[in-house]
């Protein structure tokens, strides 16, 4: 009988915990997801796991070497494109596939009213004066945001951050989002919001506050998506399940 197929998964998004589900029925699959271990919610992992950076792209690809990995899957946040520019230089490094899952971008809808914008930078700078701006960021965005002092924030995230943000006016809430619209638009009813600001982050958990925003005709600073890694890609876990599982399961 031969060896199975060791397949890495560069995880930290609920898609990647999907798709090891997917794949763990199939004997002759063995999965491991990697985490960066940045945030404490345990729910992001299933099956056997690793936590941790690897020390860049040549880290990764001694890791791929020692560990005899046969594929590498990049089921990362779109937003995270260190670790998928790494991806991409440890496969080609140690000469192994790579697939990834490119979730699909949110496309505006009627009743919509997005600002589109290229960084949190120019997001920070259009915000009206006084605003009341909820921030669906994590703590690495706020530092863009520290010369608004004239505006109030409320910021969702998921862990408490390690060190104070650099914000004057913030109510810091930390939460999980949720997933139902009318939740989120009581949430910002609550707080007043006037204007909210996100990354396009695609997927349909966290769209909740798209469709409350929507509702509340709350405009939108949209930050837009850094290019997807290249390489074969996937916009939905089954397929890219399905790929995999035909050529190896
Ligand atoms: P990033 O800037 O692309 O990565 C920074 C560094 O973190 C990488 O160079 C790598 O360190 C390590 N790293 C990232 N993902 C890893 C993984 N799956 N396994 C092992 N090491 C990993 O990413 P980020 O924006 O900081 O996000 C970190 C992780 O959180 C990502 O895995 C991402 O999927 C997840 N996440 C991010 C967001 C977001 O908003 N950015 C949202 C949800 C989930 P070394 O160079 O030392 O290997």
């Amino acid at each position: 009988m031969a060896e199975p197929t060791k397949i890495l998964i560069l995880g930290g998004t609920r898609n990647a915990r999907d798709l090891a589900i997917m794949l763990a029925e199939h004997p002759h699959l063995d999965v491991l997801t990697s985490l960066a271990g940045r945030t404490e919610e345990p729910d992001r992992t299933f099956g056997k796991t690793r936590v941790g950076g690897f020390g860049g792209a040549s880290g990764l690809a001694a890791y791929l070497r020692n560990e005899a990995i046969n594929l590498l899957v990049d089921s990362t946040h779109p937003f995270a494109t260190r670790i998928s520019q790494n991806a991409v230089e440890a496969a080609n490094a140690v000469g192994i596939k790579r697939l990834v899952l490119d979730r699909p971008r949110w496309v505006e809808q009627p009743g919509d009213n997005w600002i589109k914008c290229q960084s949190i930078e120019e997001a920070a700078q259009q915000l009206p004066l006084h605003a009341t701006a909820f921030l669906a960021l994590g703590h690495q965005y706020i530092d863009g945001f520290s010369h608004r002092e004239d505006v109030h924030f409320i910021a969702r995230m998921l862990d408490k951050p390690k060190t104070p943000l650099p914000l004057k006016n913030l109510v810091l809430i930390i939460a999980k989002p949720s997933h139902i619209a009318a939740e989120e638009a009581d949430l910002f009813k609550r707080h007043g919001i006037t204007h909210l600001v996100c990354r396009n982050s695609g997927g349909t958990l966290i769209y909740a506050k798209i469709k409350a925003a929507r509702e509340l005709g709350l405009p939108i600073y949209m930050l837009r998506r850094p290019p997807p890694p290249p390489g074969e890609s996937f916009d939905n876990i089954e397929d890219l399940a399905a790929k995999i599982i035909r050529l190896y399961a």
